[in-house]
């Protein structure tokens, strides 16, 4: 017989243990703990982690947040990025040693009509990373292999960890509002997400004005091609846009109904409110009239599909974005979601394990 293979004999050590950040229970910190390293199923593949961003999501999730409430115990995490270590039975879609991204669309059915139709992020079958199926807040990930992105060569993982959900869903979110050339597009929030939305309407051909409470933020804005910025503490943004002639576009990426309410009175006849951001409060009040007579859209945008995020790797490949990030250890968990919640970070957290 053969000498198994260092990967056969990866596979048949199967209770080797990692390290994750895990919620156990919504009221309590997360819990840095030894546990199993998960063995790759069926269609599935096993990622060492490389690099994590953290999302306000993860935050939402920890606390229980939303009307969906994850099971504990599970990992948050859908900004991993790491290199394939071993392969399920029947993955053939990416190999061992390929760098891969893990989204927050872990799964979906494919034959749905979302999935066929190029909506799999609509998809009713579908699991979340982080969320229903375990996350990037660990050392190794079993994730599925259909759904997983590949990294292209030359992005640094520390860059592409946020792309992955940050950057999908600002790139999706411009999409969506439909931004052309000579648009006025109102970013409402400038942080993990918003510095890229920044960057992607302006690849899109728009004139940005973005919108936040704090100084600091609003000169990265400016860095990263934002025309105007409005301090929301000092300033009224519905005024300051309107007087710019209102936003064809505005989206609304702060975790604050009011703002979302702010984002809609910017607009100008005929604009589009893009929801982007999922407020634990989950109501905004919105006028009917107004909404019919000045002809406005108001569209829901979640995450991106595969393509969306090929595309902006693709784009960040090609220098045409940048990743604002710092790096904290993945045991500086609990201490990193403080700083994000005080506002303290100015846009985006990277663990590495
Ligand atoms: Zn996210
Ligand atoms: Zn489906």
């Amino acid at each position: 017989m053969a000498t198994p293979t260092l990967l056969e004999r990866g596979r048949s050590t199967a209770v080797e243990t990692m390290t994750a950040a895990v919620v156990r229970d919504f009221e309590q910190p997360l819990a840095v703990e030894e546990v199993l390293r998960p063995v790759p199923a069926e269609g599935q593949v096993l990622v060492r982690i490389e690099a994590a961003g953290l999302c306000h999501t993860d935050i939402h999730a920890a606390h229980g947040d939303w009307p969906v409430r994850p099971i504990p115990p599970f990992t948050p995490g859908h900004e991993g990025v790491g290199i394939v270590t071993e392969l399920g039975p029947g993955v053939t879609e990416v190999a061992v040693g390929d760098r891969v991204a893990i989204p927050w669309l872990g799964y979906a059915c494919g034959t749905c009509e979302h999935c066929v139709g190029g909506w799999e992020t609509l998809c009713l079958e579908q699991k979340n990373t982080g969320y229903s199926i375990d996350g990037g807040f660990a050392e190794y990930v079993a994730a599925y292999a259909r759904y997983v992105v590949r990294v292209p060569l030359g992005i640094d993982p520390l860059d592409a960890a946020p792309l992955t959900c940050a950057g999908v869903t600002t790139y999706k979110a411009v999409k969506v509002a439909g931004t052309k050339p000579s648009d006025l597009v109102a970013v409402f929030g400038v942080g993990g997400l918003g510095h890229l939305a920044i960057q992607y309407a302006v690849v899109a051909g728009g004139t940005v004005v973005a919108v936040d409470l704090f100084d600091e933020k609003l000169e990265l804005a400016h860095e990263l091609g934002a025309t105007h910025t409005v301090n929301a503490r000092r300033a009224d943004p519905i005024e300051a846009i309107q007087a710019l002639g209102g936003a064809d576009q505005a989206i609304a990426l702060a975790v604050s109904p009011a703002s979302f309410e702010q984002a809609y009175r910017s607009l100008r006849r005929g604009g589009t409110l893009v929801f982007v951001a999922l407020p634990k409060e989950n109501h905004v009040e919105l006028p009917i009239f107004e909404t019919v007579l000045n002809g406005i859209t108001v569209v829901g945008s979640i995450v991106g599909t595969r393509n969306d995020l090929r595309e902006v790797f693709e784009l960040h490949a090609q220098g045409r974005t940048r990743v604002i990030r710092e790096t904290r250890p993945l045991a500086d968990v609990n201490e990193a979601i403080a700083d994000v919640e005080a506002g303290r970070v100015a846009a985006r957290i990277v663990f590495t394990p």
